[in-house]
């Protein structure tokens, strides 16, 4: 019989209530690493020790997400950068032109955040929400090449782009009644897409939590028409390769 293994590539577990459980609960539905995504300073601190508790199970990302430009920023920028080596991605990260934060600031801080990405070799985890476009020129100038739109819904032209120019995109709970969503994932082939939760974001009211990828799952392998094994197997092959994890069989 075929041993599953997933990967949560986006996810928020700083922000789970009981984090020891809903770690316990994504291992009995094949889960066989997390990556936990930080998006303040508190949170990227939180995402650092959460991987130290877990080491090989949670993978950390630190960045400062859209929604955080306009704090005071600079303990934040230090700390990322000293921290970078240790992490498996810079994210998340990105722009956000539906939330009402300075776009002129989103961006500065948009560029920090590639420019230390680039320094380390990191792959970025990004966010862009009506800001497809933007987030595209800004990491094709600073010549990232690795690097995933995280639960991409802009328009279809803008997708071809990011698949042409190498970029990954992910798959949350929303492909199963957002049509943006489903309409991208539909145009991606499932060499380039990774799977996610965003935990612990609400899927028609309800919390998510890492287990919830396994929901994801058999949702995109219906709509692929390939079996939840095939997906599995070449997503979680996906991920490994973009965030260089070392999870054995991978
Ligand atoms: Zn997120």
């Amino acid at each position: 019989m075929n041993t599953m293994r997933l990967i949560d590539t986006h996810a928020h577990i700083d922000e789970l209530p009981y984090i020891e459980q809903s770690l316990e609960r994504a291992k009995t539905k094949d889960l066989v690493a997390i990556i936990a995504v930080g998006s303040s300073f508190l949170a990227n601190m939180k995402v650092l020790a959460l991987a130290e508790q877990y080491r090989n199970y949670v993978y950390p990302a630190i960045g400062i997400h859209p929604h955080e430009a306009e704090a005071n920023l600079e303990e934040a920028f230090k700390a990322i950068e000293s921290n970078a080596i240790h992490c498996v991605a810079i994210g998340e990260i990105g722009l956000d032109y539906q939330y009402a934060v300075n776009k002129a600031r989103q961006k500065e801080v948009l560029e920090v955040m590639l420019d230390i990405a680039k320094k380390y070799d990191k792959p970025v985890s990004l966010h862009s929400r009506r800001a497809w476009d933007d987030v595209l020129s800004l990491v094709q100038a600073h010549g990232i090449k690795k690097g995933v739109f995280h639960w991409y819904s802009g328009p279809i032209e803008t997708l071809q782009r990011i698949l042409d120019y190498g970029y990954f995109i992910s798959a949350t709970p929303a492909v199963d009644y957002s049509r943006k969503h489903k309409e991208a994932i539909l145009n991606t082939p499932i060499e380039r897409i990774l799977l996610e939760t965003d935990t612990p974001v609400k899927y028609s009211g309800v919390p998510s939590e890492p287990s919830d990828t396994a929901r994801v799952l058999e949702i995109v392998a219906e709509m692929k028409d390939v079996t939840a094994s095939q997906l599995a197997d070449i997503t979680t092959r996906n991920a490994s390769n973009l965030f260089n994890l070392s999870t054995q069989d991978t």
